[in-house]
């Protein structure tokens, strides 16, 4: 029976299979028409269910053709110009490159013995993104599996230097555009219920400073601890950036700690045009940034840097099978000493082949270039009267939504636009997301796609006007 072991008997079974399904997939990537094909979870489970998983095919060409029926055909495609929806990017070729060796050599970042080579690129591309930061030369991080763990890694590390036992004291401040994973962690972390105060935001969704202040002050006055401040260097939804100059200013007169989430926004670091939009980011203590955002890197690559690298040993453990004290003492770099992970991906390689090939200056310019699309995104639909658009985007996202040129009552306008992103998704013709503000329903382009044009931003808002459109032809015959 043949072996599926890659080793050295079989590395050229090894270069034809993983040749085939490259073979599939750039074919199907120069042919996809639509980003989806619309299909439904109905259609596509029992095509699914009824494969026989205690049935093997004992063959790559046949288990590729069954991998077309029930995931290629109709998987979501983001490098599609019309996939406006969520924060997915297409991804650069030297990533996927490096995500193809990370998985065949299968380093595991635990520990030195190991990885070798790899912690030590690991900790050079923390250093280098640290730097970008402007952190300091006592900063330190480690990659993560995403922006939650490494908000969840910040807090935890914010909590043991708030140092009070009791736990229900703390609290945690973040704007009401924050991303869920702050309260998610606050829970995790065994904070009270009402332990995140939810900060109010201003007409561009950016942190309300006074209001923020205000806080501070009752949390002192009520003999509370400010454990941390979250300042959102990219709002998912708006795109908005926080004043990271003032809260940093905040904190430290309250001396509170000041993580900055840019999981969105970290793509201004690499930026050759608008860098200055997150100036303030250095005065943090911890901050999150996700390449697989904004660094076009496949999913997952994502750090949690720190100011002061010391705070990392509140995630230091040691096993004696794995990682013994001793080893600190012979100076034998562990990265599992700094993580919450033990096994972990060696993601670092993404975005080492991405900067050797292509360097920063080449992923910050495809940034620049998904900024300047929203900006024209935003031109296009505020000179349209078919739409109303709430904030000029910081970044690539914008938030808008289908209005009728009739007097018509607002929860039937937040049907039509339900309706509209419903329909969009089942023709697969473009992917968009969407959301509420104030309540109502809106819509939602996230660009990060470089090679999404003016004109398919324009094609995509007349598809979602007249999906919209007729929408409301149909409610008003069903009423009369
Ligand atoms: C996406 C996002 C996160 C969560 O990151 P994941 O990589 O999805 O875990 C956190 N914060 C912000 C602002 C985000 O946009």
């Amino acid at each position: 029976m043949r072996s599926h072991l890659l080793n050295d008997l079989t590395a050229e079974d090894y270069r034809r299979s993983v040749t085939e399904g490259v073979e599939r997939v750039a074919a199907k990537l120069a042919t996809t028409e639509r980003p989806f094909t619309g299909v439904t979870a109905d259609t596509l489970a029992p095509r699914i269910e009824q494969i026989d998983l205690d049935r093997p095919l004992h063959d790559t060409t046949a288990a590729l053709d069954e991998l077309e029926e029930v995931y290629l055909r109709d998987a979501v495609y983001f490098h599609h110009p019309r996939y406006l929806a969520h924060l997915n990017c297409p991804v650069v070729i030297p990533a996927v490159l490096g995500e193809a060796v990370l998985s065949a050599v299968n380093s595991s970042l635990d520990t030195w013995d190991q990885s070798a080579g790899g912690t030590l690129i690991e900790r050079r591309l923390v250093d280098w993104t640290a730097a970008r930061i402007g952190l300091g030369l006592s900063a330190d991080g480690v990659f993560t599996s995403g922006g939650t763990q490494s908000n969840l890694q910040a807090l935890l590390l914010a909590r043991e230097e708030a140092k009070t036992d009791s736990l229900d004291r703390l609290r945690v401040f973040a704007s009401e555009a924050s991303h869920f994973s702050v309260r998610k962690s606050a829970k995790l972390l065994g904070l009270s219920a009402d332990a995140v105060v939810s900060i109010p935001v201003d007409h561009d969704r950016r942190m309300q400073t006074v209001a923020l202040a205000h806080e501070l002050e009752r949390c002192r006055r009520d003999g509370l601890v400010p454990m941390a401040v979250v300042a959102t260097g990219g709002t998912t939804d708006f795109g908005s950036i926080d004043p990271l100059p003032e809260i940093a200013e905040l904190c430290r007169q309250y001396g509170v700690w000041m993580h900055v989430d840019a999981a969105y926004g970290c793509g201004l670091l690499a930026s050759v045009k608008y860098r200055d939009r997150i100036d303030g980011i250095e005065r943090a203590d911890s901050v999150t940034v996700d390449y697989h955002k904004s660094f076009f890197q496949p999913v997952s690559s994502s750090a949690v840097l720190v100011r002061d690298g010391a705070v990392l040993r509140h995630a230091t453990y040691h096993a004696d099978y794995l990682n013994p004290r001793r080893m600190v003492h012979e100076r034998i770099p562990n990265q599992v000493d700094k993580s919450l992970q033990t096994t972990r991906r060696f993601d670092a390689l993404k975005l080492w082949m991405t900067l050797r090939v292509m360097g920063a200056d080449g992923i910050g310019s495809l940034f620049d270039e998904v900024c300047d699309l929203a900006d024209e995104g935003w031109r296009l639909l505020a000179a349209d009267p078919r739409f109303d658009v709430v904030v000029r985007p910081s970044l690539s996202t914008l938030v808008f939504r289908y209005i009728p040129a009739a007097v018509t009552a607002p929860a039937e306008i937040d049907r039509a636009n339900l309706h509209a992103r419903k329909a969009l998704f089942a023709s697969g013709d473009a992917v968009v997301a969407g959301t509420k503000v104030g309540g109502r329903h809106y819509l939602k382009f996230t660009l990060l796609n470089p090679e999404t044009t003016a004109d398919d931003i324009a094609a995509v808002l007349d598809l979602i006007a007249g999906h919209a459109e007729q929408y409301l032809g149909e409610s008003v015959d069903r009423a009369s």
